[in-house]
């Protein structure tokens, strides 16, 4: 698995609605969901039938993944450095993410590396 891999699985168990079912009749469920659903017309519809789509991961999503790796608070400054806090103290890491790219595959390759370590369980 690529690091890319690593922290797009993490965001997406951390925030289940970045890879949604869209049904014909408009209803949105996320991909996850199992079972089936019952379309306005009274339908039923497997939710395993219906595609796919993935919105682009975003730093939200990346942040709640760095949450609930349990390993701390996780910041970010104004300038997309990366920064942990424990204890009152702050440790700064040369690893940014790029705030003009809302979209994680679009992230230098050492903070894809830096991220898939601090998700990886
Ligand atoms: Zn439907």
């Amino acid at each position: 698995m690529t690091d890319y891999d690593i922290v797009r699985q993490a965001c997406i168990k951390a925030s289940p609605d970045i890879e949604i079912r869209t049904c014909a009749c408009g209803e949105r469920v996320a991909a996850s969901m199992p079972g089936y659903h019952h379309c306005n017309g009274g339908a039923r519809v497997w939710l395993a039938n219906l595609a796919i789509d993935e919105r682009e991961i975003q730093l939200v999503d990346v942040l709640l993944a760095m949450g609930a790796a349990g390993k701390g608070d996780w910041g970010i400054t104004d300038k997309g450095a990366f920064f942990h806090s424990a204890e009152g103290r702050q440790q700064f890491y040369d690893e940014y993410w790029n705030l003009r790219i809302n979209d994680l595959a679009k992230q230098p390759p050492d903070t894809l590396k830096f991220l898939a370590d601090v998700v990886r369980v």
